[in-house]
């Protein structure tokens, strides 16, 4: 008498792969805030810097306004000058914490810090140093070459 052999089948063991859960998009809630912390730092730099500038604009004024009986008319033009110098400086510095401020509203939003071409992430220097970054730097120089 043969025996019915109660054999189970494997397939347990075969089973289908669950996947990892790991989204390659997804960027760590530690990462978003590294990048926030590296934003809110050079925003304040920024500030610190146009405040600084604005002063010296200040001064610039006052200097006209005060010593300018005295002054050649190549000196009122060299502080003419600088003080144009100085107003663009504060203006491109305001541009720059504009951005800033627009990277920072988008990082809430979670579209911010994506390659806009490959879909990598942007290194979080790179978006310090340029917060209006929207491609990674293999993209920006392949953009550039073009
Ligand atoms: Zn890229």
């Amino acid at each position: 008498m043969a025996k019915t052999a109660d054999s189970k089948t494997a397939t347990e063991a075969a089973g289908t792969k669950t996947g990892t859960g790991k989204a390659p998009r997804a960027r760590s809630a530690a990462e978003t805030e590294k990048i926030r912390a590296a934003l809110s730092e050079r925003r304040d730099e920024l500030r610190l810097e146009y405040d600084q500038t604005m002063s010296e604009i200040a001064e610039l004024q006052r200097d006209r306004l005060t010593d300018s009986a005295g002054d050649d008319q190549a000196d009122t033009g060299t502080k003419t000058f600088e003080r144009e110098q100085e107003i663009s400086l504060a203006n491109s510095i305001q541009e720059r914490i504009s951005q800033v401020e627009r990277a920072l509203e988008r990082l809430d939003d979670g579209t911010y810090g994506w390659c806009e071409r490959c879909g990598n992430t942007i290194p979080v220097e790179r978006l310090a140093a340029f917060p209006s970054a929207t491609l990674c730097v293999t993209c920006k120089q392949l953009e550039e070459r073009r």
